[in-house]
């Protein structure tokens, strides 16, 4: 069973981790995990353009490196960049200096293209207390609500019912611009963005 909303124990046991924002405004804070790839994420793009939304791209380094000129137009459009591990690193299953080591490589790979970013997430939202604290400089964005587009057991209605179900102002909502969550993104996207604009909901990047 997939959990769409971030139960609020783990809100309250990591609370310096970053769940959602606290505006009281309608506002909500799109973000899109493990680009940046040709076959999805300008598709994304065109989608949030529609809506003159801005996001934020949780970039994998080494699809950073495959792929600088989809990046490049992450960037040039406004959006944000944060940091996702440059090999898709389980915090969990890592010893602590890979991780890091990992993480910085992927922050070497932002910058190399002129882009400074304060943003990390973890992989799968997997880290350890010790991982945290190395990274306390750092913020680390994790989210309240999941759509569970990667999960190919949730079906693309489920996937847009859920998401919509869950979001508050101020909601970090996660997506993923890969090709795994492809099929359920392209239902799942174009209708949540509608259905947000026309009650006046605004979409900004982190
Ligand atoms: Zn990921």
């Amino acid at each position: 069973m997939l959990l769409h909303k971030t139960p609020r124990l783990a809100q309250w046991l990591y609370p310096n981790l970053v769940w959602k924002q606290k505006v009281n405004a309608k506002i909500i804070y799109l973000t899109f995990d493990d680009g940046p790839i040709p076959e999805v994420t300008p598709w994304v793009l065109g989608q949030l353009k529609d809506y003159n939304a801005k996001a934020t791209f949780f970039c994998v380094g080494d699809n950073i490196r495959k792929h600088p000129d989809v990046f490049s137009k992450v960037i040039q459009e406004g959006h944000s960049i944060g940091n996702h591990t440059f090999h898709h690193l389980n915090g969990w299953k890592t010893d602590n200096t890979t991780y890091l080591k990992d993480f910085l490589s992927c922050e070497e790979e932002i910058q190399k293209n002129g882009i400074k970013s304060n943003l990390f997430r973890p992989p799968y939202g997997r880290i350890t207390p010790k991982q945290i604290k190395q990274l306390s400089s750092r913020q680390i964005i994790m989210w309240d609500v999941l759509s569970g587009d990667f999960s190919i057991k949730t079906k693309p209605e489920e996937v847009l019912a859920a998401s919509i179900k869950y979001t508050r102002n101020g909601s970090i909502v996660v997506f993923h611009d890969s090709q795994k969550a492809m099929s359920n993104l392209q239902y799942a996207l174009p209708r949540y963005l509608a259905h947000f604009n026309q009650l006046g909901y605004e979409f900004h990047a982190l």
